[in-house]
């Protein structure tokens, strides 16, 4: 059985053509698929032999609302998604003035171990395929009813880990005659995985790189992000150079701002002279506080951006959404796994 949410378009044009079907019948079935339907059945438009030939080759995964938390403040939307095989994953629907932006994951779990993150405490249990990436968004804008706009790829789980899957992802949800969500609204984030950057650099999509710095000294990377271990600061700055060279885009750097560890006037004089030489974004994010982490959150983030600016940054402070929800990365997936295992929550 194959998983035909997962194929292109041209995938399953050549498939249906070795049917002896004709090769329209191809974007009827990604059109259908793209629209949600749950069975073949729903395929109205396909004569009832070629549903049955289709239903006994192939499945169409959907997934089951295991929670929906809505915000009273900002009307943020988080989703914990049941797939088929029992894992559990989140995503967050934001309504910004620019439009509805959904937040997906990537894997269920996370295996870049950084110290400050939810979604990396139990580890990695699997990739998630590109369907599963599609459903995140298409069964987001269905449940809701609003239409998303953009796409952030900021969830659970480490995209340049399942490269693959969320290549395919970018063509199935980026194509006209699905979702047709464009390049440029589509965000992808990285814990710093270098020889991700470098394949994605060499695509040449339009799409935004997001980094994820949290410091720009080794000492300070390597204690709370292991995958420094493997590609250092300066390793890193170097692919984030080489990228914009091949991509023309400004790279987004966010820094997650942790009292006493990353929120010093020597770390920012670091990262304006790390970053010079390319167009760079700098997001501070207030530290959401995670239970089992000892890190609070930083008290000097106004002057930490004010000597980032003077260095002539773009400095912008993330605004915090679904502050009454289970909101943040990983947490809601979290909890659940906690009451899974009986153990006491809140
Ligand atoms: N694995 C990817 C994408 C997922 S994390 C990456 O690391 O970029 C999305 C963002 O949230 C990352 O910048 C991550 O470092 C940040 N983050 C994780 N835990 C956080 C916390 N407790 N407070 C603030 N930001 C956090």
């Amino acid at each position: 059985m194959i998983d035909i949410k997962s194929m292109t378009i041209e995938e399953i044009e050549a498939a249906l053509t070795a049917m002896g079907e004709p090769s329209f019948r191809g974007k009827q079935v990604f059109t259908w698929l793209h629209k949600g339907v749950k069975s073949f059945d729903e395929m109205t438009n396909l004569p009832k032999a070629l549903r049955e030939k289709l239903q006994s080759d192939y499945f169409i995964r959907v997934p089951e609302v295991a929670c929906k938390q809505v915000s009273q403040l900002d009307g943020t939307i988080k989703y914990l998604w049941k797939l088929t095989d029992g894992s559990c994953i989140e995503t967050v629907l934001m309504q910004y003035h620019h439009g509805n932006t959904v937040c997906i994951s990537s894997q269920v779990g996370c295996r870049m171990g950084c110290a400050f993150c939810a979604s990396t405490l139990g580890g990695k249990v699997r990739d998630l395929v590109s369907s599963e990436l599609l459903d995140q968004v298409l069964f987001t804008e269905i449940d809701s009813g609003l239409p998303i706009s953009n796409i952030v790829l900021m969830g659970i789980g480490e995209p340049m880990d399942n490269l693959d899957n969320v290549l395919r992802f970018l063509t199935l949800v980026n194509h006209e005659a699905g979702l047709h969500i464009g390049m440029r609204h589509i965000s992808l984030s990285t814990c710093g995985v270098v020889p991700g950057i470098d394949r994605l650099g060499e695509l040449g999509l339009q799409l935004t790189l997001s980094v994820s710095l949290h410091a720009p000294d080794n000492e300070t990377r390597n204690r709370i992000m292991p995958v420094n271990r493997a590609y250092d600061v300066d390793t890193l700055f170097a692919a984030c150079h080489r990228y914009f060279e091949r991509t023309g885009r400004r790279i987004s750097f966010e820094y997650a701002m942790i009292d006493g560890v990353n929120d010093s006037d020597a770390q920012a004089d670091l990262i304006a002279k790390k970053v010079r030489g390319m167009p760079a974004h700098l997001n501070l994010i207030p530290l959401n506080q995670v239970r089992e982490s000892p890190f609070q959150p930083s008290r000097r983030i106004a002057s930490f951006q004010k000597r980032l600016e003077r260095h002539g940054l773009t400095v912008t402070v993330r605004r915090s959404l679904g502050g009454d929800i289970d909101a943040s990365c990983g947490q809601l997936r979290r909890r659940m796994m906690e009451k899974q295992d009986g153990r006491d929550v809140r």
